[in-house]
């Protein structure tokens, strides 16, 4: 149990008006907590203080060796006023699998949880209503060592920030164009893929840019060894349905777990949808798109939920998903998942947690 230490702004912002479209991003609330660590004292010194800049040393390790976490997760408020997370604590799992294979000291669940509550309790006010919007939360760890050199750092910062966002398409669900790419791949069996951590996302800013050049919104990314298993597109895990079932890359150390992901998943055990994790190449659904069978092909991360891809890229190949609408399947998976997180389909798998 941490003893948080209270600093209350003495300056409160102005909410967001009522139409702002609340881009995702880009306001950020009252407060935010931090944690220090030190080697031989351990985490300590938790506190929820004023949002503002924080001072670092030039030669603090995070900025010359990368070695920084992050978690992302989200806060919705009910019609009846109470305040949902949603499974939090995959997160603070996941934030710890990922702290292990970046050196950096892992974090006491429950005290990651209780920051992340902390906080959303703090800043409840920010938690926006209006349909598709909700409290993002950005828990991240980076290494504050002031020292040149390549080891894992003594020192470290643990930071809980929040953000109001809004639906991340304003447009609504519309299908998106996927680049699937063959020149740079985003991790490897080996690498960082399975961790959350900026590394992985530098590495795909060049082909993000590249695809944008081309008019496509995201990329595809495949395996990096053989360039013919699909592995996740943008920052978000892959489904696809193909003969009423559901297919998804199996995890195989480079594909990111997801919350998400696993959601999806569970879901089609309850509703018995069959669904399989295993490897998928570009053949098979290229193949799966030629003979009919190919039905329906979403991204998932909890910053969309559900993102459906209608069109898809692979050298001079374009494949087409559907009838430029949103899937049958793609929409009830949405519908369910954002129902329970807003309290408004009965959680029978015990997915959210109230902060109370
Ligand atoms: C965060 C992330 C996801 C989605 O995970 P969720 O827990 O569902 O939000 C997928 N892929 C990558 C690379 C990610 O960083």
């Amino acid at each position: 149990m941490l003893n948080i230490r209270y600093e209350k702004t003495t300056a409160p912002k102005e909410l967001p008006a009522a139409d702002n479209p609340l881009k995702f991003g880009t306001i950020f609330t009252d407060h935010m907590f931090l944690m220090d660590y030190e080697e031989g004292k351990g985490w300590h010194d938790a506190r929820i203080v004023p949002y503002g800049p924080i001072s670092l040393e030039p030669s603090a390790m995070v900025f010359h060796y990368g070695q920084e976490m992050f978690e992302g997760l989200k806060a919705y408020k009910t019609e009846d006023g109470r305040t949902l997370l949603f499974r939090p604590n995959k997160n603070a799992e996941r934030a710890n699998n990922s702290n292990k294979r970046l050196c950096i000291p892992t974090i006491p669940e429950e005290d990651f949880a209780q920051a992340v509550k902390a906080m959303v309790k703090m800043d409840e006010r920010w938690i926006p209503t209006k349909p598709g919007t909700s409290l993002y939360i950005r828990p991240f760890v980076i290494a504050t060592d002031p020292f040149l050199g390549v080891r894992p750092s003594n020192r470290y910062l643990f930071a809980v920030i929040l953000s109001p966002v809004g639906a991340y398409y304003p447009e609504g669900l519309n299908p998106v164009k996927i680049w699937i790419e063959d020149e740079y791949v985003r991790a490897i069996k080996g690498g960082i893929g399975e961790a959350k951590t900026g590394g992985n996302y530098v590495a795909s800013l060049a082909s993000q840019v590249k695809a944008h050049e081309e008019g496509y919104s995201q990329v595809l990314w495949l395996d990096g060894k053989e360039r013919k298993y699909i592995e996740e597109v943008g920052a978000m895990n892959i489904f696809f349905k193909i003969n009423g079932k559901v297919l998804t890359p199996e995890l195989n150390g480079s594909i990111l777990p997801g919350v998400t992901r696993d959601s999806v998943i569970s879901l089609c055990k309850h509703w018995n949808v069959p669904v399989e994790e295993r490897r998928i190449s570009v053949e098979e659904l290229y193949e799966a798109g030629k003979d009919g069978s190919l039905e329906e092909v979403f991204g998932t991360g909890t910053a969309a939920v559900i993102s459906p891809v209608g069109h898809l890229r692979f050298e001079d190949h374009v494949l087409m998903v559907g009838d430029g609408g949103i899937g049958e399947f793609s929409q009830k998976i949405y519908d369910t998942i954002t129902g329970i997180q807003l309290g408004k389909v009965e959680d029978t798998l015990g997915w959210t947690v109230e902060v109370v």
